[in-house]
C-alpha cells in the first residue's frame, strides 16, 4: 500500500482529522499513520494527567502549565486550546519538518484547532470530520469504555451536537459505523489528496519533457 512511488509528492499536507470523543478516532487515524510511513502524528503537548496506558511522547507529551505557558510564549505551537479545562496544542516544529521533506502530517485535534490550522494553511491543509451512526450510539460507545463521569458525558454529547452542526466547514465526512469501511474511506482521502496536481509540481517537467517528444 505504502510502496514509495517513482515520483513521490514534492509537497505534504496536513491532514486534520475531528470527531466527537466515543467514535473511533484514535484507531482510525493510528491505523492510517502505521499504514502510511510519509504520514506522521502529531503528537499534541497537554497540561492534563495521563490516563491508564498512556506514554508520554507516544501519546501526548505530558507537561505541566508552566512549561506550556513557556512553549507559548516561544511561539511553539502552530495552534493551541484550552478545552475541558486543559491545555492542549501542537509542537510547530516537528510538523514543519515533516511538510519540508515533502512528508505529511495526521491531526488528532479538536474542531477549534483544526479550524486554526487550516486558517494558517488553507492550501496545505484537509479536514475531515468522522459522524458517529448517532448520538445515542456515541453515548453507548462512551458508557462502554467507562473512562468519563456521567456530567462529562453530557457534556461531550452537547459538544458533538454543536460540531455537527458545522459539517459543511469540512472537506470530508466519513461515517463511521463499519471501522474497516470508515478506515478504507480515510485511505482512499489521503491517497487521492496526495495526488493532487497542485502537491506534485514534478508532473510539469514531465509534461514538459513530453511535449518536446518528436512524434
Ligand atoms: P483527550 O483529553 O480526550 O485526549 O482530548 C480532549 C480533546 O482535545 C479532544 O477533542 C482532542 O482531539 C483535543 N486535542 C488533542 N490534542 C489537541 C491539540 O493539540 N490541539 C487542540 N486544539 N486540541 C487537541
Amino acid at each position: 500500500m505504502n510502496k514509495p512511488h517513482a515520483h513521490s509528492p514534492h509537497r505534504g499536507l496536513l491532514l486534520m482529522v475531528v470527531a466527537p470523543s466515543g467514535v473511533g478516532k484514535t484507531s482510525l487515524t493510528r491505523r492510517l499513520v502505521a499504514d502510511h510511513n510519509d504520514l506522521h502524528l502529531s503528537i499534541s503537548a497537554t497540561t492534563r494527567d495521563p490516563r491508564p496506558g498512556e506514554h508520554d511522547g507516544r501519546d501526548y507529551h505530558f507537561v505541566t502549565k508552566d512549561k506550556f505557558k513557556a512553549m507559548i510564549d516561544q511561539d511553539a505551537f502552530l495552534e493551541w486550546a484550552e478545552v475541558y479545562g486543559n491545555y492542549y496544542g501542537s509542537p510547530r516544529p516537528p510538523i514543519m519538518e515533516a511538510l519540508e521533506r515533502g512528508e505529511s502530517a495526521l491531526f488528532d485535534i479538536d474542531f477549534q484547532g483544526a479550524m486554526k490550522v487550516h486558517a494558517q494553511a488553507k492550501e496545505d491543509s484537509v479536514l475531515v470530520y468522522i459522524l458517529p451512526p448517532s448520538l445515542a450510539e456515541m453515548s453507548r460507545r462512551l458508557h462502554t469504555r467507562s473512562q468519563d463521569s456521567e456530567e462529562v458525558i453530557h457534556r461531550r454529547l452537547s459538544r458533538a451536537k454543536d460540531e455537527v452542526a458545522d459539517w459543511e466547514r469540512f472537506d470530508y465526512v466519513i461515517l463511521n459505523e463499519d471501522f474497516d469501511r470508515a478506515y478504507a474511506d480515510l485511505a482512499h482521502i489521503y491517497h487521492a489528496e496526495r495526488l493532487k496536481r497542485a502537491r506534485n509540481p514534478w508532473i510539469g517537467d514531465l509534461v514538459g519533457d513530453l511535449l518536446k517528444e518528436e512524434i
